[in-house]
């Protein structure tokens, strides 16, 4: 049984030192502690007294492993991506904190005396038993696994969650399927269940959504910000002098009006990018970072770094978060950055979560191409009042939430049947909805056990010709859901949405199920791995899964918990 747990000092213990990256993890948790055991107090509550069992886990931080170059720990001081250890530190707070059982390495020789597996013994055909229900790491601890785990890997990797800030699609993680089709990376060909790969935003619904946390205020403190702030006074994000490049001509409109903050590392010298009117305050250390950000009225981007936590941050202390609109979109297909990850998805700004989650009046996203609209934004945002705002699943209380839903029901070492229908065989427990435009649960019709999402929460549409599953459920205010494409992946599932198929065949491809308008054809999905919220074609309507989601927790159905 699971208790939770509100005294973090053990964990500190566990984490170890000698690395800069882990002190900085261990200062966050430190100076965290209060509001993870109050959102341990709230959670335990709202649980009701559900049973958990306590999990064995093993937490591998690859990245931080000297084996595969550890580069980022050296950077750490000198403002390098701090997203990665803030991501790492809730993680481990966050499994802590809900009473699991924890072993953290950050080296090889100490994941392999962890996994019982002799040193040099790592391709041995070998089947050690595995001590750990669960094992969170990363794609360089995953390679690392793989190298030394013999056969054990196969036999246990459905126990792994991979941290994969971008997110994994499933065309790039089929092995065979992305050789292929030419979606083979540098990262993907794992032939995991997409939902292994937990993501810091909620990009694709393919993917689990893992995030972090964001220190929440209460009513005294968020007055007082609201009073202190200074309208002129804005902070731009990013701590890296390169991100400066470019951005003279903004740099010196926005000077027009306000007094402008940077936290950009020097060593000695103010680096050249950033222009003498500037206070650079060099790298703060994170509460110091926090300060900054309650004084000012506005954050801005300049389009560098893509989707870190700086700007949740700065919009839950009172900041309204100024970015720009990538037209066209950054992708793996036309942006550095990108290239090589294994996803299609694309970027239309810098932090498309603030700006499709969030918005007005905490985020503006605008044009900066256009001066005059980027001058109008900045007079109207020295003119607009805004509260703190952080939505509920970058809590402490979301967070726990969301990972004690994962680790309660999510499963991926159950092999799915041939049909999660059973022996209902082809007929499927749904019906056409009274407006004859979508799928639904039949009233009647009872749940498929051991499915979760609880399988009630289905809806299905046909998607417009070239819309993904992803947009087109978001359109209708709902999200796509990977795990019903297995109800829907019918010749029944087409017939009751009077799909006229002339003929329907069964074939790899992630945007299956679909119809082919042009030949009447229908398709189904041969390759479950294959299930694909994300992709689309102007030749296909793909058939698409949807649910609800909690306000505030887009991980987790109304009927999740
Ligand atoms: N941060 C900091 N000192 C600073 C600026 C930022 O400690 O001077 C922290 C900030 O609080 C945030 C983290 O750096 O939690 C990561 O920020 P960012 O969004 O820039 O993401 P990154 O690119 O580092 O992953």
């Amino acid at each position: 049984q699971a208790i939770f747990r509100s005294n973090l000092s053990h964990l500190l213990e566990l984490v170890g030192s000698g690395k800069e990256s882990l002190v900085f993890m261990k200062k966050r948790t430190k100076r965290l502690t209060v509001q993870w055991a109050l959102a341990a107090q709230r959670l335990e509550r709202k649980l009701g007294g559900v049973r958990r069992d306590q999990k064995q886990i093993l937490v591998h931080i690859g990245f931080l492993t000297e084996e595969s170059g550890d580069v980022f720990s050296p950077r750490v001081l000198k403002g390098g991506p701090l997203g990665e250890m803030v991501q790492w530190a809730d993680i481990l707070a966050a499994l802590y904190v809900l009473g699991h059982s924890l072993r953290i390495t950050v080296s090889l020789k100490e994941l392999q005396s962890n996994l019982g597996v002799p040193p040099g013994r790592g391709n041995c055909p070998l089947t050690v038993p595995l001590p750990f229900d669960l094992i969170y790491t990363d794609y360089h601890g995953l390679t690392q696994m793989k190298q030394h785990m013999g056969l054990s890997f196969k036999k246990y990797r459905c126990r792994i969650r991979v941290i994969d800030t971008f997110g994994t699609e499933p065309a790039y993680n089929h092995e065979e399927y992305a050789t292929l089709h030419g979606y083979r990376t540098n990262w993907g060909y794992w032939n995991l269940n997409p939902k292994q790969f937990m993501t810091m935003f909620p990009h694709t619904p393919d993917n689990s959504f893992m995030g972090f946390v964001s220190e929440e205020l209460n009513e005294t403190e968020k007055q007082l910000i609201k009073r202190n702030k200074a309208s002129n006074m804005a902070v731009v994000y990013g701590k890296e002098p390169s991100i400066w490049k470019g951005q003279e001509k903004f740099l010196s409109t926005l000077n027009k009006y306000m007094e402008i903050h940077g936290t950009v590392f020097y060593e000695t010298q103010r680096p050249p990018e950033v222009p003498a009117f500037v206070k650079n305050h060099g790298l703060l250390p994170q509460p110091e970072f926090q300060q900054l950000l309650r004084k000012a009225k506005l954050f801005i981007g300049f389009g560098f770094p893509y989707e870190g936590p700086a700007p949740l941050e700065a919009i839950a202390n009172g900041c309204i978060f100024l970015q720009s609109r990538f037209s066209p979109p950054h992708s793996s297909l036309n942006h550095e950055f990108f290239r090589g990850k294994p996803t299609s998805r694309e970027v239309f700004s810098q932090h498309p979560y603030a700006e499709n989650f969030i918005g007005k009046p905490h985020v503006w996203t605008v044009d900066y191409n256009n001066s005059e609209e980027f001058e109008a934004a900045i007079k109207v945002i020295m003119r607009t009042q805004v509260d703190p705002y952080l939505p509920y699943e970058y809590t402490c209380e979301g967070m726990l939430e969301r990972i004690h839903a994962y680790i309660q029901h999510q499963d991926f070492c159950v092999a799915p049947g041939p049909s999660p229908l059973g022996s209902r065989g082809p007929q499927s427990p749904f019906v056409l909805a009274p407006n004859a435009t979508h799928l639904e649960w039949a009233r009647n019709a009872s749940v498929v056990p051991g499915t979760w999402p609880p399988s009630y929460s289905l809806r299905a549409w046909l998607a417009e010709a070239g819309k993904t599953c992803t947009d087109a459920c978001l359109d209708r205010g709902l999200v796509c859901e990977p795990s019903f494409f297995p109800f829907l992946n019918s010749q029944d599932a087409f017939q009751k949405l009077q799909v006229p198929c002339d003929s329907t065949e069964s074939e790899m491809n992630h945007l299956y199920p679909a119809f082919a308008q042009p030949g009447q054809e229908c398709y189904l999905q041969k390759e479950p791995l294959l299930f694909s919220c994300a992709g689309a074609s102007t030749k296909y309507r793909r058939l698409c899964p949807c649910r609800d989601f909690r306000k505030g927790q887009v991980a987790l159905c109304q009927a999740c918990l």
